[in-house]
């Protein structure tokens, strides 16, 4: 264990700088912790840290919360004795491997996209989407460290309380334009073939026969995803500020459809910055592997705004963990936001607060925030092909969850899915949704300035 001893020691100051948003760590509380070896003799409260190799088939439950280094049979979480406190389980390495996302650092086959697959997670094969573990976890230790100082007549602070919880509505701007001569073309490969569709020849046709017609009437041609008014109309009478994700890169194949240089777009990106919403960059495909481009498109954005961006969102959430962070580390981004599976809702790292990432090639923790997304309108519809009636039930058991520990619930709504023709309905129940996000008392706020809070309260 000697040789691993600076390795252990950074997994575990990663897991309390995490557990520092919860509570009041001080040194005179954090000398008596113990990790490795219990103190037989003295007062402490030990960790029970192992950091042995992560076994599917050893997982314990407790409380329907899965505990992924259980270190006996018992089902307490922790024991008292005299005036020490002992976890039973190894909740430090169980909050390590979901927090830091260990498991995406294993070979793993990648999806169309390059993403991790939802299929290979442990949230998956465990069926904890939708359960925060690591916040139950912490609330576990902190009661713990609770009970030691009621016997040592210690003071012990809570720094989130449970309600309200935080609102973080985004939007990635893939298309600002409904019916222009690429989609004409792209709805025309889609009828051959060539491009891949899940619609029947009929819809093909109908699509390419709409679109054509719209785009041969000109200037005249409506354009239902130029819908911005729209969109933040709504958010100011609810009460809303949601940060914008603009894709800097124009190239239809897998980008962008639109210039970041035209002049609607400049203009579009400062007066949403003017009126107090957020504009970040919406990484294109071929940044989440390639920091020279990654860099070449956040000075591209800067240069065109107000104000310098600081979050990012990696379109189609593809992203190679953890390079791509490094990436947005090192160019002086504040925040990700781009981590949530897309083709399941819920908690990919199983954690409703923002994070900060693990480095496993230099064993230390990444100095960006994450901000786990937690909903995309394309996994409620298309990838899990809800009804609007699954579709807020699942949101609604989600923010029951993120309402126990104050956290963060992140929602992506594309421009694009405020369009009835996309989906009739689509706009009621999306504005529903928001007013009973807003009616259940949470607090929104734009990613920055969340981001913002947090760095105030650490
Ligand atoms: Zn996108």
């Amino acid at each position: 264990m000697n040789n691993n001893n600076n390795s252990y020691k950074s997994k575990i100051n990663y897991v309390l700088f995490h557990l520092k948003q919860h509570m009041e760590l001080s040194d005179s509380l954090m000398n008596h912790f113990l990790f490795f070896t219990n103190n037989e003799t003295g007062i402490g409260i030990f960790f029970n840290t192992q950091f042995s190799e992560f076994d599917i088939d050893n997982v314990k439950w407790v409380d329907n919360i899965p505990v992924l280094f259980p270190q006996s049979d018992i089902d307490e979480i922790f024991s008292v004795k005299g005036k020490s406190v002992t976890f039973n389980h190894d909740l430090i390495s169980s909050a390590f491997f979901l927090l830091s996302g260990k498991q995406e650092t294993a070979n793993f086959i990648p999806d169309s996209y390059g993403r991790f697959p939802y299929a290979e997670s442990v949230q998956y094969k465990l069926n904890i989407p939708h359960i925060p573990v690591v916040n139950y976890y912490f609330e576990w230790i902190i009661q713990g460290i609770e009970k030691f100082g009621e016997l040592n007549r210690i003071e012990v602070k809570r720094k989130i309380s449970k309600a309200p919880f935080t609102f973080a509505l985004s939007h990635d701007i893939d298309r600002i334009d409904r019916y222009d001569r690429f989609y004409v073309a792209y709805h025309f490969k889609e009828l051959l073939g060539i491009e891949k569709t899940d619609k029947t020849k009929y819809n093909a046709l109908k699509d390419l026969a709409i679109c054509t017609f719209e785009w041969v009437k000109g200037k005249k041609r409506k354009n239902p995803w130029w819908n911005f008014k729209e969109i933040t109309d709504i958010e100011n009478k609810l009460g809303i500020k949601s940060a914008f994700y603009f894709l800097p890169n124009h190239n239809y194949k897998v980008d962008a459809f639109y210039s970041l240089e035209e002049p609607r777009v400049i203009m579009l990106m400062n007066s949403l910055i003017n009126n107090g919403f957020e504009v970040g960059m919406h990484g294109a495909m071929a940044s989440a592997n390639d920091e020279q481009v990654l860099k070449g498109q956040i000075q591209r954005l800067n240069k065109l705004l107000h104000e310098p961006i600081s979050g990012n969102r990696q379109h189609n959430l593809s992203f190679k963990y953890h390079d791509t962070l490094k990436y947005l580390q090192s160019a002086g981004v504040k925040y990700d936001t781009t981590l949530g599976f897309a083709e399941h809702e819920g908690f990919r790292n199983s954690y409703c607060h923002p994070f900060k990432p693990f480095d496993f090639d230099n064993n230390e923790m990444l100095d960006i925030w994450e901000i786990p997304l937690v909903v995309m309108d394309a996994t409620l519809f298309k990838y899990q092909k809800y009804s609007f009636e699954q579709a807020n039930k699942a949101i609604d058991n989600l923010i029951v969850e993120i309402e126990k520990f104050g956290g963060v619930f992140s929602l992506l709504w594309h421009n694009s899915y405020y369009d009835n023709e996309v989906m009739p309905g689509i706009i009621e129940f999306y504005e529903n949704m928001l007013e009973r996000v807003m009616n259940k008392g949470a607090i929104a706020n734009t990613a920055k300035n969340i981001i913002r809070v947090i760095d105030n309260r650490l």
